[in-house]
């Protein structure tokens, strides 16, 4: 009897066990999970307040170089009205002027002052390439505010601190500014104390704070940094409610999920491994998608784009290269779309040396020489130029800057011009830009969507544009689809556009038609009738 009782208590017991610690093991795995996505939110609010920070600074200095290039004489009415327009034109710059021997000498806001002696003291830093730098400094048209002031050949910006960090984020996460080279905290958003964040960012985001979790993040091209912090989020607040929860649902919870891991563990096999027979038997397609200039509206030349068709139905390239890049399938359908662009428009490049595609690379194919390579061979004796095949690599992929960097510039040695892909979406589009050379900027959809709109992409887009002609770089705009948006990229001088309006990617013997079409409309019409 008493044997029977324990067996039956040793039962229940296993039985218990072996319900609640998976449901344990659950809770803590899930616990940790949302600690790590937190984390990385958090981190990647940083990035994205870093690219603010950044912003602000490269307009400091884009309006610097514009007072500069004043030809004519100093504090005179023109060049008060030049540095009127910088300060219009440059929405986050309160004044612009000019200084000189620890004077204030004019500016639109103070006017002339050149006989009143407005004592300007020496900077608080010095950067190596030449700004002067006063981190709180008193207009002297105000006795409340201090703002940064920014200097360079005698012109100098002010910036109201709170531009760097007034991101729009609805969970009001504090963001703090500091300059890396003299530790100073420049710009503080509410919410956070200065030595706490100066403390957070000098132990890279370490700091332990009840309920707070902290992130740095470094600008690669300026001695700036930002730290911002979040309250931290804990699934095991209400332990017993949850591990009754848990109890109830666990075994019907875990079957399930059980069931739909099988299921999708084994549609990824089988669609992995159908991409895999597909590109092995070239069961791969290429369209080209139209790149018009819009000085003549002439097409000059074309993105490869490519499709994949299974079970008669075409997949998004979104999700097949994706599943190629986690799969080492990538550089295999890279190569086929090269094979394809360069087989099915040898006769449009021929008969037009300045015509070009543009093919879309993968990380693992900025990762080394190898695509170069395979490139400059299949070129060989064709008689197509190098600057007919041009490269485009998003930043979402440079997974390795250093890497990268040397490929890239291999390519443009080469003669391939490179461009940078969807420009704008990514958090690092800035400090890429002068970590890498490259000839072309491509301007995301996102941003030309909200183009002529009122809202928050349509502000950044003109700075994109207004950067990249500062940078020397063309621009190509993508995804453009109506007439209002064609005319407000001609009026800022974009270059380039891409997008249904003009013509969507489709197969080489429709390009064909559509070029002639366009380029010699009355050929094509005879050709119609025959
Ligand atoms: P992407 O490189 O940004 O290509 C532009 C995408 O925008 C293409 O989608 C194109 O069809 C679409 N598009 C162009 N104009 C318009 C427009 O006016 N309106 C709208 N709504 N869409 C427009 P697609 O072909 O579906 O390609 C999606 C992405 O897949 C590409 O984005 C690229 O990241 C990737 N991809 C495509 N082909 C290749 C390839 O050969 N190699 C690699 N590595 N990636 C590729
Ligand atoms: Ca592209
Ligand atoms: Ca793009």
């Amino acid at each position: 009897m008493i044997k029977r009782f324990s067996l039956i208590s040793v039962s229940i017991a296993l039985g218990c066990i072996a319900t609640i610690a998976p449901v344990l093991t659950s809770i803590y795995v899930a616990d940790e999970d949302v600690e790590r996505r937190d984390q990385n939110e958090l981190r990647d609010f940083a990035a994205k307040a870093l690219m603010r920070s950044e912003l602000v600074t490269y307009q400091a200095f884009a309006a610097l170089a514009e007072l500069d290039r004043f030809p004519g004489a100093s504090c005179s009415p023109e060049n008060l009205a030049q540095a009127a327009r910088v300060i219009f034109n440059y929405g986050y710059i309160q004044d612009a002027g000019t200084y000189s021997d620890g004077q204030y000498l004019c500016s639109p806001l103070l006017g002339d002052v050149r006989t009143k002696h407005l004592a300007l003291p020496p900077p608080d830093w010095r950067s190596a390439d030449g700004y002067s730098v006063w981190f709180m400094r008193k207009s002297p048209l105000s006795d409340v505010r201090e703002d940064i002031q920014v200097g360079r050949n005698g012109h100098y910006v002010f910036i109201d601190p709170k531009s760097y960090v007034d991101l729009i984020d609805p969970a009001r996460r504090p963001i703090a500014a500091i300059n890396t080279a003299t530790g100073t905290l420049f710009a503080l958003s509410s919410g956070a104390n200065k030595d706490e964040m100066l403390n957070a960012w000098k132990l890279g985001g370490k700091l332990n704070t009840q309920g707070w979790y902290y992130a740095v993040a470094k600008s690669a091209t300026r001695p700036l940094a930002v730290v911002v912090k979040a309250p931290r989020s804990s699934l095991v607040g209400d332990w017993p409610k949850l591990l009754a929860m848990w109890l109830s649902i666990g075994v019907a919870l875990g079957a399930g999920f059980g069931w739909l891991a099988y299921k999708r563990v084994s549609h990824q096999l089988s669609f992995t491994a159908t991409l895999e027979w597909a590109i092995a038997r070239k069961k791969i397609q290429v369209v080209y998608q139209p790149i018009v200039r819009l000085a003549d509206n002439r097409c000059v030349g074309v993105e490869a784009l490519v499709r994949w068709q299974l079970n008669g139905r075409y997949v998004s390239p979104e999700i097949f290269v994706a599943v190629a890049e986690q799969n080492h399938l990538i550089q295999p359908l890279t190569d086929l779309v090269l094979a394809r662009t360069i087989a099915e428009l040898s006769p449009l490049f021929r008969a037009d040396p300045t015509f070009y595609a543009s093919i879309n690379l993968s990380s693992e194919d900025l990762r080394s020489d190898r695509f170069l390579n395979l490139l400059t061979n299949a070129l060989k004796g064709t008689g197509i130029a190098s600057s007919q095949i041009r490269i485009e690599a998003t930043e979402r992929r440079f997974m390795n800057a250093d890497e990268t960097r040397g490929v890239i510039e291999a390519f443009r040695t080469a003669g391939h011009p490179v461009y940078i892909d969807d420009f704008g979406t990514g958090y690092s589009s800035l400090s890429y830009l002068q970590t890498f050379q490259v000839d072309v900027l491509k301007i995301d959809k996102s941003f030309v969507d909200t183009m002529a709109k009122d809202s928050a992409s349509s502000i950044v887009a003109p700075h994109i544009i207004a950067m990249a002609h500062e940078l020397g770089l063309e621009v190509v705009a993508e995804g453009v689809e109506s007439a209002p948006q064609v005319e407000y990229l001609r009026e800022r001088g974009v270059q380039y556009v891409q997008g249904w309006y003009f013509a969507k990617a489709m197969p080489v013997i429709e390009l064909m038609a559509w070029l002639l079409a366009r380029e010699k409309p009355q050929e094509a019409a005879r050709l119609t009738t025959l």
